[in-house]
């Protein structure tokens, strides 16, 4: 429950942005000029990916490095299924974005006063930029708040959850929230901007915060929206493998900086699965650790990242927040090595968006994690989605001025109405979710076959008739995780081939005759175009 209460909801206002990371306070900002905003978000304003991102944010602005060696990067990692105009957008775009930044305040990392770029995985160029060493998005998330907080014509509510958009003919009007108190209301706005970020809580071994339950993609697809790319889900392959410890990311950057990866035997493996060893793009380093935790013959088998070769002032510098977060579980990784196994981080695919962040449904926009602009196509080059979230948010929020004054003629049909609470309920509601994320985690993880997402999808399927029909925030995330898991294993298994995060033991190769074409989901159908 919430400390405390930013403000009242209002039950009207110019354009509602759900979600308060990089995406929506970017979204923001750019649409302050033309109206009144509301900027939601269902925990504490801060709580998102966004202050989680350690890595970095990558961009074409180092002396080695030009923006068509960031787009062929993009292209390559996306493994066919880009689209080539959003990426050129992105890396087009990304370089004002980055300076904007910097001049609302956010202090990346520099030596003296030139900034500091480091190397990641499938990058051919140094270009991720840093922040207080491996707390780059919070960096980010605290200079883009500061900035939104200066326009008068941007509020924030906290700790509201939205359970579902709110159409009338056809039309995206608002939005509909229920309240900590458990009270249902509406918000009606000209255009709405789903920034919710993405969907790791449907999987049981994931690196994303408690708030990843997919919700804005799931009250999308309800509402009638186009759904694309859903069966690509990035695994990243370094997650800390401590028992009952979060599975705490152990960025891509350590292994940029020269940590290696190594078995059970501490033999060094990658080289035998990739020419690029260590900096293989992420979904061959993590299929290499499945396949070498098999081998070991031993299903709790880790294996382990390992910088104890490295420069110890280095490390300790660079990471400060991965040394001390490790400490708390008895790791130092200036002398031991880190036991390591993947868990599910991104999202590529969500609500389709054009390049201005437009959806299927007028007056519904959206960014970053929870959008499909093509960008990231079957899989993500590392550190590209902090740079989707301020380069789509700020095009989908000046898009959206279009649309002010669109749709005031819907009323605001406010609905307070007190809910009950159960505890049978919750129980329930929490069984739920734990049986379909070990469920995804078994049959629709890192590798896939025909027959496991056929179970899947109708173990699904029953899940969801089985939902418990409840305004209550916990049963709705239930929903929305429900529905968000459905769609990626329905999708998984309409993809006859492998490509990119998505891999099927069944259809091993890739199949561009009949697959290298987006899947898009709408109601009960999947197609390919
Ligand atoms: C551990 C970790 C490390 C990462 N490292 C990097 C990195 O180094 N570089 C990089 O580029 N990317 C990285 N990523 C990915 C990147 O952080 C995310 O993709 C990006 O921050 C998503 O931003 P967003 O604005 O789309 O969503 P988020 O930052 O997740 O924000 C979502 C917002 O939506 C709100 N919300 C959600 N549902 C509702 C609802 N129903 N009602 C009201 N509000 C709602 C939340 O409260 C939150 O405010 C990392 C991700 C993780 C998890």
């Amino acid at each position: 429950m919430p400390a405390r209460k930013l403000k009242a909801v209002p039950s009207e206002t110019d354009f509602v942005v759900v979600g308060s990371g990089v995406a929506g306070l970017r979204g923001a900002i750019e649409l302050a000029e033309a109206g009144r905003v509301l900027v939601l978000a269902k925990n504490e304003l801060t709580e998102s990916a966004t202050q989680y991102a350690q890595g970095g944010i990558a961009v074409a602005l180092s002396d080695e490095d030009d923006i068509g060696l960031h787009l062929q990067d993009t292209l390559q990692a996306g493994d066919g299924l880009s689209n080539p105009d959003a990426a050129k957008a992105l890396v087009e775009d990304g370089p004002a974005r980055i300076q904007e930044l910097i001049e609302w305040g956010t202090a990346f990392d520099r030596h003296g006063s030139t900034l500091t770029f480091t190397r990641e995985g499938a990058h051919s160029r140094s270009r991720v930029l840093h922040a207080h060493g491996d707390s780059t998005g919070r960096e980010i998330g605290r200079a883009l708040q500061a900035k939104a907080r200066r326009l008068k014509s941007i509020s924030f509510c906290d700790f509201e959850f939205i359970s579902d958009l709110w159409l009338q003919d056809g039309r995206v009007r608002g939005i509909e929230l229920v309240s900590p108190a458990g009270e249902l209301h509406r918000v009606s706005a000209s255009a709405v901007l789903l920034a919710t970020g993405g969907l790791g809580q449907i999987y049981r071994e994931t690196t994303n915060p408690s708030i990843a339950t997919g919700d804005g993609v799931a009250m999308a697809f309800r509402a009638g929206a186009e759904i694309s790319d859903m069966e690509f889900i990035q695994f990243h392959p370094t997650a800390l493998y401590v028992k009952g410890a979060p599975r705490f990311l152990i960025s891509e950057a350590l292994r940029g900086e020269g940590a290696y990866l190594r078995n059970m035997e501490m033999m060094r493996f990658m080289a035998k699965y990739h020419d690029m060893a260590e900096l293989a793009p992420r979904d061959v380093v993590a299929r290499a650790i499945v396949h070498e935790i098999e081998r070991s013959g031993n299903r709790e088998a880790v294996v382990y990242l390992d910088m104890t070769h490295l420069e110890s002032s280095r490390v300790q510098a660079r990471f400060p927040r991965i040394h001390a977060t490790c400490l708390e579980y008895n790791i130092d990784l200036i002398t031991d090595m880190i036991p390591v196994r993947p868990a599910a981080h991104y999202a590529m695919g969500g609500v389709r968006t054009d390049l201005e962040g437009r959806t299927s449904l007028p007056g519904l926009f959206a960014a970053g994690e929870a959008a499909c602009s093509g960008v990231h196509g079957a899989n993500r080059l590392a550190s590209n989605s902090l740079l989707e979230g301020v380069v789509f948010g700020a095009r989908a929020g000046k898009a959206m001025q279009e649309s002010l004054g669109e749709s005031r003629s819907g009323k605001p049909a406010s609905n307070p109405r007190a809910t009950a609470k159960s505890a049978a309920a919750a129980a329930e509601c929490e069984a739920a979710i734990s049986a379909v994320r070990e469920l995804m985690w078994k049959q629709v993880g890192i590798v896939r076959d025909g027959k496991g997402l056929r179970q899947a999808v109708a173990e699904l399927q029953k899940q969801q008739s089985q939902l418990c029909a409840s305004p209550q925030r916990r049963a709705q995330e239930a929903r929305n995780i429900v529905n968000c898991a459905l769609l990626v294993a329905r999708s998984a298994l309409a993809r006859e081939e492998s490509r990119g995060a998505h891999y099927r033991l069944d259809f091993p190769a890739h199949d561009d005759a009949r697959f290298k074409k987006h899947s898009i989901a709408r109601g009960d159908s999947i197609r390919f175009e």
